[in-house]
Order: C-alpha cells, then structure tokens, then sequence
C-alpha cells in the first residue's frame, strides 16, 4: 500500500479502512470500479451516501495545496458505477486562478477515463460557486446529485438555481458527451498523435479551440489534460492543469516531466500556448512543444 494514505485510513471506518487498504497501491489514482465499490460496500455495511462520504478522507490525501493547505476531495459517480476521486491542486508562484478545484478534478478524471456521463458528486465541503458552475456544463446537469457531509443530498439545480449554461448559448453538447473535431497533424510522434487524439475529444464550443496537452515522465507515464471550456468563460477548466491534476492525484512529483506537448487547432479564437506555457513554468524547467493542427 502507498504510504500516503496512512493517515487516511486511520479517518475510515475500521471495516471500510481493512477493505479498501488492498485497493490502495502505489500510485493508486483514485478510480474505483463498480465491483471494487460493491466490495467495499459489502465489507463494511456501509452503502451508498454513507459509503462515499466515508471515503473522502482517501479523495482529501491527493490534494496539492501548497498555498491554502486546505485538502478538498471529492468523487464523481459515473452512470457506469464506476467513481472517480479528485482533489485540489495549486501551483505556487503561479496566479491563483490556475488552481484546480477537487469537483473539477474528480470529473476531468471521469472524463478522461471514459465516462459519460456522471450520476453524482460527493464532497467534503460545501461546493465553492465557481464549481457549481462548472457543474452545470456535464451534460446531465439536471440529474446530478451533491452529496455533502452533514446534509441531506440535493440535486445540483438546488445548489445553483436559475443557472447560466450552455443552452443558454444554444450549445446543445454538454461536458462528457464526447466530441470528434477530426483535426488532423502531419506528425509521426506518438506523443503528439495522442496529444491531437485528446485534443479532438476536448470540451470547446466557446472558443472553437481544441486543444489538449500530454505529459511524459522520466519513467515512462504518460498524463493528459483536455480543454473544458464552460459557459461561463472563467470557470473553464484548462488542459495543462488537468495533466498535471492527474499527475498530483498519484502523488507524482512535477519534477519527473520529461516531455510536455500542447495540440491546438490552428483556427481557433483563443490560444493557450501561452497560459500552459506559464502553468508548466512554474513546476517544471521542460520546454513546451506546441503544434497546430489542421481543423
Ligand atoms: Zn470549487
């Protein structure tokens, strides 16, 4: 088991702490599989609401937040069964609106890893507004439940009456309905043909600007991040951080990046060459290779 969640465990029920322990290896990234979840559930008698609030302690562990040190965590519930644990992430000497919050963490996770569509989000603290927000760019906005510790759960439109969203823009797409922009790069690189292939299933009907970052380590991992944009503009949730959001969940120092690459499409109204450039700046000496693709 991965020494970081020792504390954590501690803060689990003894039966659900026994349970999961096995789960925990290293570098668990925080993705529990439907079976592995009825298997806790089974283990500890715990279920449902009661089950993922118990969890959070797990979620709050992959937290990187240097500056508040204030440890969020949450988990996104897929329609598959599957959750999805995500946390905060800041990035020190960098403006704060570079930060990752854990809601935005736990379903760019779910995302990434091919849900599509979530059911639920559980949380440890009440969800900031700029979440709630970005909440209501998933597609199933209207069916989404927030479970939070100490109240009964509610649907997001509780949290968020009379939202702003993307209908409201006539963007029928929502986050997680997944996309093909069918961009198209003249490059061999593996890397930066799985750099244009994340690109093509990003998030940006705002902008009109795919875009997608991969991050190799000197060990050989590779991390993604897609661009998703929200209706909003500002809580929009750039690639860069999602890569390196991924990369913090497993407790993977910065230091081990060996290789960053950015894909964008060459027609887009916005760029981000220079905002990744400026995140990965401040945690890594690597050099940003950007490309633009064919839209
Ligand atoms: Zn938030």
């Amino acid at each position: 088991m991965s020494t970081r969640f020792q504390k954590a465990l501690t803060q689990l029920p003894p039966a659900l702490a026994t349970a999961i322990e096995p789960m925990l290896r290293d570098q668990f990234a925080g993705h529990l599989t439907a079976e592995q979840i009825k298997t806790l559930s089974d283990q500890s008698g715990l279920e449902g609401t009661e089950l993922y609030l118990a969890l959070l302690p797990i979620a709050a562990t992959m937290s990187n937040a240097p500056i508040s040190n204030f440890y969020v965590g949450a988990i996104a519930h897929g329609v598959s069964g599957d959750a999805y644990m995500g946390a905060n992430m800041e990035l020190v000497g960098e403006a704060l609106f570079h930060s990752v919050h854990a809601e935005q963490s736990a379903i760019s996770h779910a995302w990434l890893a091919g849900e599509r569509k979530l059911v639920g989000i559980t949380v440890n603290y009440s969800p900031c507004g700029h979440c709630r927000q970005f909440m209501t760019e998933l597609n199933n906005n209207e069916g989404l439940t927030i479970r939070l510790p100490e109240q009964q759960p509610q649907p997001l439109t509780h949290y968020l009456p009379y939202a702003f969203g993307p209908k409201d823009l006539d963007i029928e797409d929502g986050l997680l309905d997944g996309n093909d922009h069918e961009m198209l790069l003249d490059n061999d690189d593996a890397l930066v043909q799985r750099a244009l292939r994340e690109a093509n299933a990003s998030h940006a009907p705002y902008s009109h600007t795919p875009a997608a970052i991969v991050l190799e380590t000197n060990k050989g991992q590779v991390f993604v991040g897609r661009y998703a944009e929200n209706a909003a503009y500002n809580p929009s949730l750039p690639p860069m951080q999602m890569a390196l959001n991924g990369m913090a969940r497993m407790g993977i120092s910065f230091s081990e990046i060996k290789r960053a690459i950015l894909v964008e499409s060459d027609k887009g109204q916005v760029s981000l060459v220079h905002s990744s450039a400026d995140a990965l700046g401040t945690v890594s000496k690597v050099e940003l290779e950007t490309y633009k693709a064919n839209s």
